[in-house]
């Protein structure tokens, strides 16, 4: 299997670093809002490398960390007038509730960064023994220069950061020994929350933050890192500059990036306020379609989000599920166990495909040929299956349908449950239709609703509704 690693910026060949086993650390999101579909990129696309693993049967610790203390979770805080705390953990429990929704796995572990601050401490401690870090005035900042490799990953050189930093000296951080240097723990500042530590009371810097708890959940060393682009410089560069100064080893073998959702070419951002978050979109579209939109394209490559790429999604997903619905049918019906000869030849056309979608997942996870396979292979049984079809077969290549949707995240079974907007639609429908005085196609509506769980009550404020 080979995957792109950002740091050589070359295909390579997965080797884990125990057989049979992989190491990934995800760096998860900061929680003060829901989540966007940005957001939502990594957390679909780096599932779903878990998941491929998981099908060639290694056992995966997968560890992806919410960011609960940050400047921008504190400032939520204020305007609400809430602890920053409630705002973290109110935003931790929707963006789980987000994540299931998009068939996203949890975690075997979701550290938060605000139960890991002793092991972050004593982190710091080992820079500070080492000499790679300093106090002053309560800050410790890690001594950049002392480094060696500094740059490996985002291949950039110091001399060419420290003309593009000098900003940075004028900005008040002079007391830096050179303005390279970046921030492990900063002091207390007024009504924000802070911990004790040998250099005051304070907080830690973000980088810190998954330097630990990778290592806490993981280990020393790790096969897979991974992120967002963005990520890279500076807060990779920064966790493998203190993670491999404190141990002394590789941090990760391996370094995934996904390329940016984009709208209008631009990268989705909650400071450009550009962005939709996971939960409009949910309103409006099943969220498999979402991961199902996120798929068609390489993972590294931009993708540009658009109502006519949903769209497609839609249809394209339609198509898979509707030929596992028609298999699903026809079985009910079927009775030969065996496979006749001509279906043999058959079964192995659709082996075939399934072949096809391992090659292109080989090659650094290319899912969009994976879901080319995929469409192959429902072509492929929409033209061979019939209500003359043996059990045998017809099992046989739903199995195989199911089995590959399911390393991509996608659930084949029609979901029965009907969307917010779709019953929002069928009341609006029913209003219309008591308005024409039509109260037969009126009472049709609230008994189709009640035959799907959904409870309708007039108010004098309109029509509420709930599940049953
Ligand atoms: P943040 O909460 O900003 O730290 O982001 C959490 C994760 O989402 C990181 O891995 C980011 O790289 C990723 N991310 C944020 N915006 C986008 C975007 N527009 N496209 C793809 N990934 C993004
Ligand atoms: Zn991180």
């Amino acid at each position: 299997m080979k995957l792109y690693n950002t740091m050589s910026r070359q295909k390579e060949e997965f080797i884990p670093l125990e057989e049979g086993k992989v190491r990934m650390y995800v760096c998860g999101p900061t929680v003060y809002n829901y989540i966007h579909i940005g957001n939502a990129r990594p957390m679909i696309v780096f599932d779903t490398v878990r998941r491929y693993f998981e099908y060639k049967g290694y056992d995966v610790n997968y560890v992806s960390n919410f960011t609960d203390v940050d400047d921008k979770i504190i400032k939520k805080a204020n305007e609400e007038g809430v602890t920053a705390e409630e705002i973290s953990k109110r935003y931790i429990e929707e963006c789980k509730k987000d994540m299931a929704d998009m068939n996203v796995l949890p975690a075997t572990t979701h550290p938060l960064a605000t139960e890991e601050i002793g092991g972050m401490i004593e982190l710091i401690g080992t820079l500070i023994e080492k000499g790679y870090a300093y106090a002053k005035n309560g800050t410790v900042y890690f001594r950049t220069r002392q480094f060696k490799d500094y740059g490996k990953l985002s291949h950039k050189n110091l001399d060419d950061l420290r003309s593009g930093n000098r900003a940075l000296l004028v900005s008040g951080e002079d007391e830096k020994e050179d303005p390279l240097d970046f921030v492990l723990w900063k002091p207390k500042k007024e009504g924000e929350p802070a911990w004790e530590s040998p250099w005051g009371e304070g907080r830690p810097g973000w980088h810190i933050e998954c330097s630990e708890m990778s290592k806490k959940y993981l280990g020393e060393q790790i096969d897979i890192h991974a992120g967002g682009e963005d990520l890279i410089f500076p807060h990779h560069e920064n966790e493998i500059a203190q993670s491999e100064a404190a141990n002394g080893k590789e941090f990760s073998r391996y370094w995934m990036h996904n390329g940016f959702l984009n709208i209008d070419n631009r990268k989705m951002s909650k400071s450009l306020g550009n962005f939709f978050t996971v939960r409009e979109i949910g309103e409006k579209y099943d969220l498999q379609v979402l991961r199902f939109f996120m798929l068609s394209a390489h993972y590294r490559s931009p993708l540009n989000f658009s109502a006519e790429l949903m769209e497609a999604a839609k249809n394209g997903l339609d198509r898979i599920v509707t030929a596992t619905d028609n298999l699903r049918f026809l079985l009910e019906k079927a009775s030969a166990d065996t496979l006749t000869e001509e279906e043999q030849v058959q079964m192995k056309k659709a082996q075939g495909f399934v072949k096809n979608f391992e090659t292109a997942m080989e090659d650094d996870f290319n899912t969009a040929d994976a879901v080319a396979a995929i469409f192959d292979l429902v072509k492929h049984a929409n033209t061979t299956a019939s209500a003359e079809s043996s059990k045998a077969y017809l099992q046989g290549v739903l199995d195989l349908i199911v089995k590959l949707s399911d390393v991509l995240g996608i659930i084949t079974k029609r979901q029965e449950d009907l969307l917010d907007a779709d019953i929002e639609a069928l009341i609006a429908e029913r209003q219309a239709a008591r308005k024409e005085r039509n109260f037969a196609r009126a009472d049709e509506i609230r008994d189709e609703l009640l035959a799907k769980g959904i409870i309708l009550e007039d108010t004098r404020e309109g029509v509420k509704w709930k599940r049953a």
